[in-house]
């Protein structure tokens, strides 16, 4: 097999042999030649149904035409400038305007610098040092947040990092997901905490869902503290419908993080919010925040061309939660109770029940999981390689696939 081949170089190379961990994918991971569509083709000639869409950002699928066309004819005028761009104010324009808690964006190049840099732009709001998160949130791969890490974090079995010093950990608190009680608590103990960030969907752990009214219960209670939210929609946004997770839930965050969608499967992330804070950013104020390839033209054209998409088919969204929803039913009752779909986010969990935060998540059956996606990826069916990696569905995946999908879950758990 190539791809065997390529990976016995590729670990002389590249720790683990690759760029990003999840996708060491055991004996060997298939290597990828080409994408279109909602298929993918391998270095060994195989065709596979893709449900990872690069982790999350191709909700339109792999070379979708709009957004390929954006890309090629951007370069004709370049593609890196380091001075401002028209585009810029145009993808700025539609964030805030499907945003109703955005007034203003700084694009960066990475869901994990957005995050950073909102967690900075957090801390120099408020003068206080801690920030809370959820365990098992996953919110990039710096300092300050991996700590109980999901994703591959979790999947490697490096929730929390060497390298990452006590000092900084000592102002990362955790609190389990859709428990407010133990929010409630920690913030009556504790008045330096600047921010709560977090996926409204835990999309790092599953898809963890919440329950009904945590969001709201999380904005009144941050807001009785006076604590900044940092809604991480790094996932959910664009993907949930237009407006992601804060306009389903209706709630109103501080701060919000994006990446993923917004650039159509370039690289990009923003952090955005209130005015008065983001007004705190450099130049317009004194947090720093800087990078050589934020706001890039490529990036932005991509993402401009993919949001249109959606705003121009709403519909789109009501699809691919009925395609998600199809999936789930073709499972087998008996192994069906640890069935999670959120529109076209959608998990099996090998447990009895859809898993309500990190640890119960953590109880599921790896094990079973691994022997799952071995027998789908045989069916030509690429699910994320990993129990706590939420699958995912684009507007690319016919009808056929669909059926396809569904037919291989339900050969596959019977
Ligand atoms: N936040 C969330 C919720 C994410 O899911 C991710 C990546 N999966 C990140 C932040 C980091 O984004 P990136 O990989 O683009 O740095």
């Amino acid at each position: 097999m190539r791809s065997e081949e390529l990976f016995a170089e590729a670990q002389t190379l590249m720790p683990g042999g690759v760029s990003s961990p999840v996708r060491a994918i055991k004996p060997y991971p298939f290597y990828t030649r080409s994408a279109s569509g909602s298929h993918l083709l391998t270095e060994d000639g195989e065709n596979l149904v893709d449900c990872c869409l690069g982790y999350g950002p191709l909700i339109l699928g792999h070379a979708h035409p709009a957004v390929r066309e954006a890309i090629c004819s951007c370069t004709e005028g370049g593609w890196l400038y380091g001075t401002p761009a028209e585009k810029e104010l145009i993808l700025a324009r539609m964030i805030v305007a499907d945003h109703p808690s955005v007034d203003m964006v700084r694009f960066v190049s990475s869901g994990s610098e957005a995050t950073m840099a909102a967690i900075r732009l957090a801390r120099g709001f408020t003068n206080r040092e801690d920030i809370i998160k959820i365990e098992g949130g996953f919110h990039g791969a710096h300092d300050g947040v991996l700590i109980k890490a999901g994703s591959g974090a979790t999947t490697m079995g490096v929730p929390d990092s060497a390298g990452v010093i006590p000092d900084v950990v000592r102002h990362t608190l955790q609190v389990p997901y859709n428990d407010t009680e133990a929010l409630s608590s920690l913030l009556e103990n504790n008045d330096n905490v600047a921010a709560f960030i977090l996926e409204p969907v835990l999309g790092n752990v599953g898809p963890v869902l919440p329950d009904e009214n945590y969001l709201s219960e999380v904005r009144k209670i941050t807001e009785e503290h006076d604590v900044l939210l940092i809604l991480d929609e790094v996932i959910t946004g664009y993907r949930l419908g237009i407006g992601g997770a804060q306009v389903k839930y209706g709630i109103t965050p501080d701060l919000t993080t994006f990446g993923k969608i917004i650039g159509g499967g370039l690289p990009i992330g923003c952090f955005s919010g209130r005015r008065d804070i983001m007004a705190m950013t450099a130049p317009a104020g004194p947090v720093y925040q800087a990078g050589t390839f934020s706001g890039n033209p490529l990036s932005l054209s991509a993402g401009i061309a993919c949001l249109q998409q959606l705003r121009d088919n709403p519909g789109v969204y009501s699809t691919l939660a009925e395609n998600a929803r199809a999936i789930g039913e073709s499972i087998p009752s008996a192994k069906s109770d640890g069935f999670v779909n959120l529109g076209s986010m959608f998990k099996l969990f090998f447990r009895k029940t859809p898993p309500r935060d990190y640890r119960e998540a953590k109880e599921s059956d790896t094990e079973a999981f691994s022997v799952f996606w071995n027998k789908m990826i045989k069916k030509g069916i690429f699910l994320p390689p990993s129990q706590f990696e939420t699958n995912f569905l684009s507007i690319a995946h016919t009808e056929e696939d669909v059926a396809t999908i569904a037919g291989a879950y339900s050969e596959c758990l019977s």
